[in-house]
């Protein structure tokens, strides 16, 4: 649980405040500063302090979105509690529309970072040491990379009884059993202790509505549930059961070529069907993609033009039952 007073960077924000503290992370190259702003909402009431971040990746703009639209709407403001948002976590990617960090690094991949290591990792190193320790839940919002759209997912490990409840109630249409990535901001939050679920949904330089409703909505179903939802907010039912993804495989391309998916995101399609097909611009060839199995298509790649060897879906191989 939270302490009376929230200190962050010396910023001292108490119950009932709200405070946005800046943190300047370094210079860019013209020497303009650069700020990430940490949007801090708190109530008078005790209760937990839940942490919303996006933009770790600074493509992924739908997660920007999600944070975007809870603080806008001002879910952010609860009823308990404190609720922290770092909507772009990674500036300089999102600025430069670029995934990585200016010297190529994976912000995802550097966590829990280090003061005097490389930008990327001086970034991890702040928010493991200066947010962190004041949090007892974090929500991550992610979105596929490039053009392989995700449909909308809830990442935990498989066996954790506390997450597994939080992503139940979150009510993303899948949940994907996948492991803690040595190095990412999942794993740094599950070695200090916290709670994090992972959304996914969509793909990089896009907002899509549905799945940027999805991600409010299930964010406001756990705050929901933690108590922290301020009464003026409803809370919907997820639009179906969730479906629980054991394990997956990614199918490959073939063949180079243009590439059409032909199956909608979130089918359930039968061993055999088509799913998309292969051609070249000349219209001699046409290579239909078939499913290799019974699963859920939870990942489609919308890429129109493809090599072989490319991810083209992601389908699931083992449900929980
Ligand atoms: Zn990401």
């Amino acid at each position: 649980m939270s302490k009376d007073i929230l200190n962050i960077l010396g910023v001292k924000v108490a119950p009932g405040e709200s405070s946005t503290i800046t943190f300047e992370v370094a210079k860019l190259h013209t020497r303009n500063t650069l700020a990430v702003p940490i949007i801090i909402e708190r109530s008078k009431k005790s209760g937990p302090t839940v942490l919303m971040t996006a933009g770790i990746h600074g493509d992924e703009i739908n997660g920007v979105e999600i944070v975007r639209q809870i603080i806008a709407k001002g879910i952010n403001k609860p009823k308990i509690g404190t609720i922290i948002c770092v909507p772009v976590i990674n500036v300089f990617g999102f600025l430069n529309m670029n995934r990585l960090f200016p010297d190529g690094r994976d912000l995802n991949r550097v966590f829990p970072g280090s003061a005097n290591g490389s930008l990327a990792s001086r970034v991890a190193n702040f928010v493991m040491k200066e947010i962190i320790p004041h949090v007892d839940f974090v929500m991550d919002f992610h979105t596929g990379g490039a053009d392989r759209f995700n449909a909308a997912q809830i990442r935990i490990i498989q066996g954790d009884e506390k997450l597994n409840e939080l992503a139940h109630v979150f009510g993303a249409p899948f949940i994907y059993y996948s492991k803690n990535l040595n190095k990412s901001f999942r794993n740094a939050c599950y070695n200090a202790g916290v709670p994090i679920l992972l959304f996914e949904g969509g793909k990089s330089f896009n907002i899509h509505s549905p799945i940027t409703n999805t991600g409010v909505n299930g964010a406001k179903r756990v705050l929901h549930h933690l108590g922290m939802l301020n009464r003026k907010f409803k809370v919907s039912k997820p639009k179906s059961n969730v479906i629980i993804i054991e394990e997956s495989k990614w199918l490959r391309a073939k063949y180079s070529g243009m590439f059409k998916a032909t199956i909608d995101i979130n089918s359930f399609v039968k061993k055999g069907d088509v799913l998309g097909h292969i051609t070249d611009p000349y219209g001699s060839f046409n290579y239909f993609v078939k499913a290799p199995n019974d699963g859920y298509i939870f990942n489609v790649n919308e890429s129109p033009v493809i090599y072989q060897g490319d991810a083209i879906f992601h389908i699931s191989t083992k449900l929980e039952a």
